[in-house]
């Protein structure tokens, strides 16, 4: 199904309605490559001549996230980052809290053992968001590994 079909539906079962701005922004967002920002998607949109408020990111970005269309990344001190998940594959985050980077990875035994968990619990998964903070190898080395998140 179409990703603009497929919000559509999502946004009907929540009863809300696609209304132009909702449009802009899907289409936008599913523009971009790679992970981004709510600033990256302001310049983005200004650029093409879309008025679309800050607020209005705000409250239509965790939209996105519900419906599966797009990913969030959480980055520290509480800043998200995020990424179109339509046709790509599943795949998990390291975000490092030097430099901000964002790594992906995919490991099927992690995927794995993470289905055989919910088995054990009896837990019905229907997705999942694994993401490991730390330092990447250039930040590592610098030494600004050594304390904990700032
Ligand atoms: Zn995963
Ligand atoms: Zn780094
Ligand atoms: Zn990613």
């Amino acid at each position: 199904m179409p990703a603009a079909e497929r919000f559509a539906l999502y946004l009907s079962k929540h009863r809300l309605k696609m209304t132009r701005e909702r449009r802009a922004l899907l289409e936008h967002v599913l523009s971009v490559r790679g992970h981004f920002d709510v600033d990256d998607l302001l310049r983005r949109l200004g650029r093409t001549g879309h008025r679309v408020s800050r607020a209005t990111l705000y409250r239509n970005l965790p939209v996105l996230v519900e419906s599966g269309l797009i990913h969030k990344v959480e980055m520290a001190r509480g800043q998200a980052r995020y990424e179109r998940m339509v046709g790509r594959h599943h795949h998990d985050h390291m975000v490092c809290l030097g430099c901000g980077d964002i790594l992906e990875f995919e490991s099927p035994e992690v995927e794995r053992i993470q289905e055989e968990v919910c088995r054990r619990k009896r837990f019905v998964m229907t997705g999942h968001t694994h993401q490991i903070r730390g330092y990447c190898g250039s930040c590592a080395g610098d030494g600004r590994a050594r304390g904990k998140e700032r």
